[in-house]
């Protein structure tokens, strides 16, 4: 099987969109991320998995902190921006959320302290401990085939 066989297949798992945000020495940094999953309920973990490449990994073994933010299906331009889907630089307003940043108007944004770390191919895999959570309501943001998808 090939690449693009294999990643026209995961493509077919439809997800929402989350924005991963950390900061380390006083820079805040977002990256879009669709691979999250809860993980456990006691102790109350998360997973997300980061491309070796990214630059929020750096960010993220330098803070041992992170958040998630569920977006809502009002906020594609947020994925797009965190995606590098938008070349031009766009200026973002970051929440502070348990002294770490947030997207605000996000569905869910989890506060995280880092659990566990492990290295799996050419991703790498963050176990979050959730401190702390913030919940609105609202219509999620969907990622299928590779396009954006509103749910209604
Ligand atoms: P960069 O590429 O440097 O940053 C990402 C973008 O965010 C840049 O355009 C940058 O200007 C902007 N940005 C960062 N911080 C700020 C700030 N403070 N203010 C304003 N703009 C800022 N990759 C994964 O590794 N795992 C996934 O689960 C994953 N899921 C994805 C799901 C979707 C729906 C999409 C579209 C992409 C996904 N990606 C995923 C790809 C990932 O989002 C991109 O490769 C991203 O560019 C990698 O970010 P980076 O940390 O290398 O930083």
């Amino acid at each position: 099987m090939d690449d693009r066989m294999f990643r026209s297949a995961m493509g077919k798992f439809a997800t929402g969109v989350t924005v991963i945000a950390s900061e380390s020495n006083g820079e805040t940094h977002g990256m879009t991320a669709n691979a999250f999953m809860s993980v456990s309920l006691d102790p109350k973990l998360v997973l997300i998995s980061v491309g070796s490449n990214a630059k929020m990994n750096k960010v993220i073994q330098e803070s041992q902190k992170f958040t998630v933010n569920v977006l809502s299906g009002t906020q594609k331009e947020m994925s797009m921006i965190f995606a590098g889907q938008i070349k031009q630089e766009q200026e973002v307003d970051f929440g502070l959320f348990e002294g770490m940043p947030i997207i605000e108007d996000s569905l869910v944004s989890l506060a995280c302290n880092v659990y566990d770390t492990h290295e799996a191919g050419d991703h790498t895999l963050y176990i979050g401990e959730v401190i702390n959570l913030n919940l609105k309501d609202g219509e999620p943001l969907a990622f299928f085939e590779g396009k954006y998808k509103q749910v209604m």
